[in-house]
């Protein structure tokens, strides 16, 4: 479903992205894991068309988006969960929503698509007047999985969805991520907390210095001793 062969990219002449591959195939939930600074935010950028490729190819579903701007890439079936949930803050949790709706074709049957995503999320829908800066840290992550899910993706992309959330919350949003996965929306993951990830994921890539150097089922990396050492602390 997505294919990214030799993707190189950086900001200004610094290149982080070393000519990455991996894929992602149609219902897979896949993780990137690395450490501060390897490089997964940039990959997402990228995927995104946030920044763009210096070298290399991103293909969705067949299709080139390399040089795709983002509301394109949005069109063609990729939202992002960016980190820190970047809401508009001054806006209602419903104008946040509507904003999610971005995308061509899911601009008809707003309301109906609004009833279908808030199913998932009673809080947010009991909120929807408020202004999204008046909401927790919690809540403010739903809504930007609520608005994310408004576009209708084929591939939802998180960047490190439990940032600032209470270990409970940790663990609604990990099982938020399995219901989407099992709705059959495709998930690409990078996230913190390794262990409830790697327990989560079909497969993960493991990102050093904007290169992939090991990649496996999640039970494989689990038990790899790279991994163990590296990102789980023992
Ligand atoms: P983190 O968990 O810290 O977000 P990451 O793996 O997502 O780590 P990136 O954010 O992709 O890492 O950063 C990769 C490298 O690019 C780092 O060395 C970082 O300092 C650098 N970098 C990130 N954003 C910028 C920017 N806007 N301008 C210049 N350099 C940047």
């Amino acid at each position: 479903m997505l294919e990214v062969t030799n993707l190189c990219a950086g900001y200004g002449k610094t290149q982080v992205l070393e000519r990455l591959n991996f894929h992602v195939e149609a219902g897979e939930v896949v993780t990137l894991i690395g450490a501060n600074g390897a490089g997964k935010t940039t990959t997402l950028k990228t995927l995104c068309g946030i920044l763009k490729a210096t070298e290399g190819r991103v293909a969705f579903e067949g299709r080139e988006l390399t040089r795709l701007r983002s509301y394109e890439i949005v069109d063609a079936g990729i939202t992002m969960i960016p980190e820190g949930r970047q809401l508009f803050p001054n806006f209602t949790v419903r104008d946040n929503l509507i904003m999610g709706t971005y995308k061509r074709a899911a601009r008809t049957g707003v309301q109906q698509r609004m009833d279908a995503v808030l199913e998932r999320f009673p809080r947010v829908r009991e909120r929807l007047g408020q202004l999204a800066g008046s909401l927790s840290g919690g809540e403010q992550q739903m809504v930007a999985i609520a608005r994310g899910l408004m576009a209708q993706p084929r591939l939802l992309v998180f960047d490190e969805p439990s940032v600032g959330l209470s270990p409970l919350l940790v663990e609604q949003m990990f099982e938020i991520i399995r219901q989407i996965a099992a709705d059959g929306v495709t998930v690409l993951l990078v996230e913190q907390n390794v262990f409830q990830t790697l327990q989560l994921v079909d497969r993960g890539y493991v990102l050093e210095n904007g290169r992939i150097v090991l990649e496996g089922s999640g039970p494989d990396l689990l038990a790899d001793p790279h991994v163990k050492r590296a990102y789980l602390g023992h």
